[in-house]
């Protein structure tokens, strides 16, 4: 198993638990060495790397941001990054902002199909507003009794088709990218066997086109373990990462304690043959005449 989960959210953006909370439990669960990834925003990895510190744990500043591809929403996790690289700083201020205006189109659609209130109640349920999202809607349509859960609302609402969903133009990727790297950052695809499975998935052509422009564009790794691909997965990803000289990284993508797909904690190994993207700053640390060799 893995000591290393690198793709989790605190109350910074959509999850449950404060930074400090949620490395508690990342230390209490076997995790060494951890990434703080939430949307859009770092405030919280200050927070989190002072309770990093106190457990004991290495501590990786990360970052994930949404992009539109085509017609898809993909997200970018950004790790090792600097947060007070200003391009980066700026380029998720504009996300951040694009999520405000999001936020209110969302609330007037669902508005127009009967259910009313939901801008008021999201934000009641958002303890950073700038970083509104789904999530926090579907909290609140929970809390109301609109649905059971959240994996219902996100079905029946807020996802393309769906009253409640609004198309948006999150940020480029080629931009994502070259923030993150800019700031000396590895860009990461997050969790690829979302893109391909779900209410409109992309094919398999149209991902590897994906991963090759990903590539082109300055992308060093993919995430091969997630909290939510299958085991399948796990070892499809890990022959494209070798495929296209991609690193591989891992990462539970906890959320919440009862509502993720995983929880925080020790991940499968990697398949074999799979180059860790740990490989890009521990390297760096040891041998630093190595890096650019
Ligand atoms: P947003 O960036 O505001 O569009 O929200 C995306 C977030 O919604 C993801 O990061 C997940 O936390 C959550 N999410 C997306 N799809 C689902 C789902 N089917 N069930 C539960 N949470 C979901
Ligand atoms: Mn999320
Ligand atoms: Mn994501
Ligand atoms: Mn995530």
């Amino acid at each position: 198993m893995l000591d290393y989960d690198l793709h989790c959210h605190s109350t910074v953006s959509d999850g449950l638990l404060s930074p400090a909370d949620l490395v508690a439990r990342a230390a209490g669960r076997g995790v060494r060495v951890l990434a703080l990834t939430d949307h859009d925003d770092f405030d919280g990895l200050a927070e989190a790397r002072a309770a990093a510190q106190q457990h004991g744990l290495q501590f990786i500043d990360g970052v994930e941001i949404s992009v539109s591809w085509r017609s898809h929403t993909l997200h970018i996790v950004g790790l090792n990054i600097d947060p007070a690289y200003p391009p980066l700083v700026d380029g998720v201020a504009g996300v951040r902002r694009g999520r405000t205006e999001r936020a209110r189109l969302m609330a007037e659609s669902l508005a127009r199909s009967g259910i009313g209130g939901t801008l008021e109640g999201a934000y009641r349920f958002a303890s950073n507003p700038e970083m509104i999202g789904r999530t926090h809607f579907a909290r609140f349509l929970v809390e109301s009794g609109r649905c059971k859960d959240i994996k219902s609302v996100f079905r029946n609402y807020l996802v393309k088709g769906k009253p409640g969903y609004v198309n948006h133009q999150w940020a480029a990727p080629e931009d994502v990218i070259g923030w993150i790297r800019g700031s000396g950052g590895v860009a990461v695809l997050a969790h690829p066997g979302r893109y391909v499975s779900g209410k409109k998935p992309m094919g398999r052509s149209t991902l590897r086109e994906l991963i090759a422009e990903f590539v082109e564009l300055g992308g060093q790794a993919i995430e091969v373990v997630s909290g939510s691909h299958t085991p399948a997965q796990y070892a499809e990803f890990g022959r494209i990462a070798c495929e296209f000289n991609l690193l591989a990284s891992c990462g539970s993508d906890f959320h919440a304690p009862l509502e993720s797909w995983r929880d925080l904690g020790r991940l499968p190994d990697l398949p074999l043959d799979c180059r860790p993207v740990w490989e890009a700053w521990e390297h760096r640390q040891d041998m630093p005449q190595a890096v650019n060799g």
